[in-house]
């Protein structure tokens, strides 16, 4: 019952991170605690048929378990400073970026030989971007897919259990100070630490925050993005996902000067809906193999929305609108670009008879009435502008699905070694609030192995 480190938390943060003390000192004795299933085990019970929504189960398959909530990813691995966390604030650029070509390394070895690696070095789409007031930001992107990313994650598993105990199943509810180390309680045992590492993701950031409360860790109050998944005829985009697959762009808007950015673009994908502590939301991914691919590219078209003084809770925020959305469709919906323009909701029929067919199954509806209208314009603004590099986004038919909604965690206070003001105690992934993608959460969590190594 006494490790030399437990990991709280099987996502990429955690499994990095227990992959690296490993690599450094086999020695360490190890334990992993997760909330979820292992690999083999996390299976969602929507079937489409027998179960057509969200049931709320105990430990939602989606999210938690090994792999966590990246396990039925895309897989983007995105290897940037430029979006994905700021990790690179707490350990320089250099070192940031080093080891997210590091973790790539890893998952080409455990799986992903072959899988490509995109590029918007030296693209021409950036001018074209430019000469629209639209802005390409620059990322090297690792494509997966969700198979790949699987298989990836399946080999990861096998190396790992040899070397480290895995507990699934194995919610951690508190975790205190003990001597010179960490006591961490479960619902059956308890078990103490010198070092602990705690990577619970966004589905674990209720909890972080009350950890956060009992070892007095200062937190602070992270943004909120809101927005909608655009769904179009995989032609629309082609030019530009042949060449980068995913690329992100920036727009600022006129009317309000805010700024809207496109978020996983997922070509030839599906839509899909998110749990998040009980509320649905939307989401996207895509498969390598080309027998899943579909006729239609996805991706978010969001708006980032930071509160000052008094509002702090801008989660709550993101949740509220998110809950609207689950009022009026029951779930997420979908509405076509046409409708909202014309201040119409969408219906079955105009759905069926638009040109394009949605992947994903949603209530047709009229999503001015779900977000806010400053959110809405803005949305509305970049898919005209988008539609300048490519011809056709702002077409009626299009199709747009709410709410998709990026929730932050709080920013936990950590210093250079993301290590929080108690000694051996790190706080490491989303959970963080630092991260916010596959690649820097699981670079922190080699970073943090390095240091507890060392
Ligand atoms: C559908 C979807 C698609 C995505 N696609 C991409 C993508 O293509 N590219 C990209 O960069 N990012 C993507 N992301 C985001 C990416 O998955 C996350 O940024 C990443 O998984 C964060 O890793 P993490 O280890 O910090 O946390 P998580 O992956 O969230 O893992 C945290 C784990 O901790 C467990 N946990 C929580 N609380 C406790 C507790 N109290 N005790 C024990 N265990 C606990 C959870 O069950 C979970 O398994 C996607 C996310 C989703 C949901």
């Amino acid at each position: 019952m006494n490790y030399d480190v437990i990991i709280i938390g099987a996502g990429p943060g955690g499994i990095f991170a227990a992959y690296e003390l490993m690599q450094r000192d086999p020695s360490l004795k190890v334990a992993v605690f997760e909330a979820g299933n292992e690999l083999s085990k996390r299976r969602c019970p929507i079937d489409g048929e027998k179960i057509k929504s969200c049931i709320s189960c105990k430990s939602c398959s989606i999210m938690s378990g090994f792999g966590g909530a990246g396990a039925f990813s895309d897989g983007k691995y995105n290897i940037t400073n430029d979006f994905g966390g700021t990790l690179y604030e707490y350990i320089g650029k250099k070192q940031a970026l080093d080891l997210m070509y590091y973790i790539d390394e890893i998952n080409l070895r455990y799986g992903g030989e072959g899988t490509k690696l995109y590029t918007t070095a030296g693209s021409r789409f950036k001018t074209t971007c430019i000469q629209h007031d639209l802005h390409l930001l620059d990322a090297s992107v690792r494509h997966l897919g969700t198979d790949i990313n699987y298989i990836v994650l399946e080999n990861l598993y096998a190396y790992l259990k040899e070397k480290v105990e895995f507990f699934f199943n194995t919610p951690v509810r508190t975790v205190s100070l003990d001597g010179n180390g960490y006591r961490v309680v479960c619902d059956k045992d308890e078990f103490t630490c010198k070092d602990c590492i705690i990577s619970v993701g966004r589905s674990g950031s209720k909890w972080m925050e009350n950890v956060c409360k009992e070892l007095d860790i200062t937190t602070n109050s992270n943004r909120v993005d809101i927005g909608v998944r655009v769904e179009l005829p995989a032609e629309v985009f082609a030019h530009i996902t042949d060449e980068l697959y995913e690329s992100k762009i920036m727009y600022r808007t006129e009317k309000y000067g805010d700024r809207v950015r496109t978020f996983c673009m997922n070509p030839k994908g599906a839509v899909v809906t998110e749990n998040t502590n009980g509320i649905i939301t939307v989401n996207g991914h895509s498969y390598e193999d080309p027998a899943k691919q579909t006729n239609n590219t996805n991706f978010a078209l969001l708006v980032a929305k930071h509160f000052s003084e008094p509002f702090k809770d801008s989660n709550g925020y993101g949740e509220s609108i998110a809950r609207l959305s689950n009022m009026l469709g029951g779930g997420v919906i979908v509405q076509r670009f046409g409708d909202l323009i014309r201040g119409q909701r969408s219906n079955h029929k105009r759905i069926e008879e638009a040109f394009i067919t949605p992947t994903l199954n949603a209530t047709p509806g009229d999503l001015s009435l779900v977000l806010p209208k400053r959110i809405l314009d803005g949305i509305i603004e970049m898919l005209y502008a988008l539609d300048k590099v490519a011809p056709g986004t702002a077409n009626d038919d299009t199709l747009l699905y709410g709410v998709e909604v990026k929730f932050y965690n709080m920013e936990v206070e950590v210093n250079e070694n993301l290590e929080t003001k108690h000694k051996g105690l790190y706080i490491i992934g989303d959970g963080s609030g630092i991260t916010h993608s596959l690649s820097h959460a699981s670079a922190s969590g080699v970073y943090v192995a390095r240091s507890i190594a060392r």
